[in-house]
């Protein structure tokens, strides 16, 4: 619909649509117990017209190839909707890392780092955490490529995410959720919803979804409703959220919070409120679902959290969609951040980095709602338009080889 709206033609289409490199490495490594197990791992580069590949790798036993690619796609557009110089890429193993003891995951990870260390580096493709894999898995991955391409010589740059310890940014796991906040407080401002005194709702209490509810706790929205997997609390005067960080981080979960009432999902979501924040998995939210939200935003923390039929029916009821690829784009901006400074050897201090995500995000929200009005799309059109007409632009602009 995106490229439709651009008037892309052809040429330029097929040029933006396919992946440019797809790697399939076969990981061999040993058990604890000696044996020798295998797994299936791929990496994307979707296009690199903009800038080297970004993207997370995922460690998941239902991986498959053809998600890895839609992944990767996702990502460039998402890097261009913020305006970092990075293309987009995305990796993957199938694999359940619940399953492996610490010592097979560092060992599972090595070889496949080995793998597919032809395409990484610093100018060429630079990986990041996603599900199942975190700092301690880069720390892994940028000690295995240094040790390969740089005689264990360190290349901090070859991976975003990692420990503070070895050339990690401050500020990058509150990232995502610290970037959706500000794409709100845009929002609220271009509806006129004052934030304080708002209500407002988060689904899935995890890094992203705490951090949002935090900041908009911080100013004086009350956060009436969240939940995680195992369940859900609300109080309509608004909950607690530091102390309910707290509870979590002791418990494991927010349920049983004191002075709260236990609620469902289908409730959750139901609720009366002026903000929605889906921060846990896709499709949420589906057309069996989407006619009980009576929220006025919808800020898409999560990675599409809204089927295509949910899409429909809560822009048809005049929802303010904010979509996942500007809403959550604050990981990947800060994920740039730490390159910068890896790359310069000079590391900012927290102020910065956030003072500058929230200028990249502003921007940002600007652009694709400058987009929205004077095409009359939808937000999320909107942003799919900004993204591919940037790629598509590069793209054209470097011409065809040879
Ligand atoms: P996380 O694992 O820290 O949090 C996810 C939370 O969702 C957990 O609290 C989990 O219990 C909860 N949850 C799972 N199933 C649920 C259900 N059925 N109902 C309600 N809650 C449920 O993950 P995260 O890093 O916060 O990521 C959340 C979403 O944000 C994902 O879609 C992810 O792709 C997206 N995202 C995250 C980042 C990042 O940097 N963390 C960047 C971009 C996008």
């Amino acid at each position: 619909m995106a490229a439709e709206a651009l008037e892309l033609t052809e040429c330029t289409r097929s040029l933006i649509k396919y992946p440019e490199r797809v790697l399939t490495v076969n990981i061999p490594f040993r058990m604890d117990n000696g044996d020798i197990h295998r797994f299936e791992g791929y990496r994307v580069q979707h296009n690199t017209s903009r800038g080297p590949a970004k993207g997370g790798i995922r460690y998941h036993p239902d991986v498959t190839l053809d998600e890895v690619k839609a992944l990767a796609m996702w990502m460039t557009w998402k890097c261009a909707v913020v305006n970092i110089p990075f293309g987009g890429g995305k990796g993957g193993v199938i694999v359940d890392p619940k399953k492996l003891t610490n010592p097979e995951l560092e060992r599972m990870t090595r070889r496949y780092t080995a793998g597919i260390a032809p395409l990484l580096g610093p100018h060429r493709d630079i990986p990041a955490p996603d599900v199942y894999t975190n700092s301690q898995t880069m720390g892994w991955i940028m000690d295995t490529y240094s040790m390969m391409s740089a005689a264990g010589y360190p290349t901090p740059s070859v991976v975003t995410g990692k420990p503070i310890s070895i050339g990690g940014s401050l500020g990058r796991n509150e990232a995502t959720g610290r970037g959706a906040y500000h794409t709100l407080q845009s929002a609220c401002a271009h509806l006129h919803i004052p934030m304080k005194g708002s209500k407002s709702v988060v689904q899935g209490f995890g890094n992203a979804g705490s951090v949002v509810a935090k900041l908009l706790d911080g100013e004086q929205s009350l956060v009436i409703a969240v939940n995680d997997s195992r369940g859900g609390v609300f109080n309509a005067a608004g909950l607690d959220i530091p102390k309910l960080m707290l509870y979590k981080e002791r418990t494991g979960s927010v349920v049983g919070f004191p002075n709260a009432e236990a609620i469902s999902n289908e409730n959750l979501l139901a609720l009366e409120c002026d903000i929605l924040i889906p921060a846990a998995l896709e499709n949420a939210i589906t057309g069996e679902n989407a006619h009980r939200v009576s929220a006025k935003i919808i800020a898409e923390a999560a990675n599409g959290p809204l089927t295509p039929d949910a899409d429909a029916i809560l822009e048809g009821n005049g929802v303010f969609i904010i979509p996942d690829i500007l809403c959550n784009a604050g990981g990947v901006t800060v994920s740039y951040f730490e390159w910068c400074q890896n790359e310069q050897h000079y590391y900012w201090d927290l102020h910065e980095v956030e003072a500058r995500l929230e200028n990249v995000m502003n921007k940002a929200f600007q652009e694709v709602l400058n987009l929205h009005s004077d095409r009359k799309v939808g937000m999320r059109l909107a942003a799919n338009m900004l993204g591919i007409n940037r790629v598509a632009e590069a793209t054209m602009a470097r011409g065809l080889y040879p």
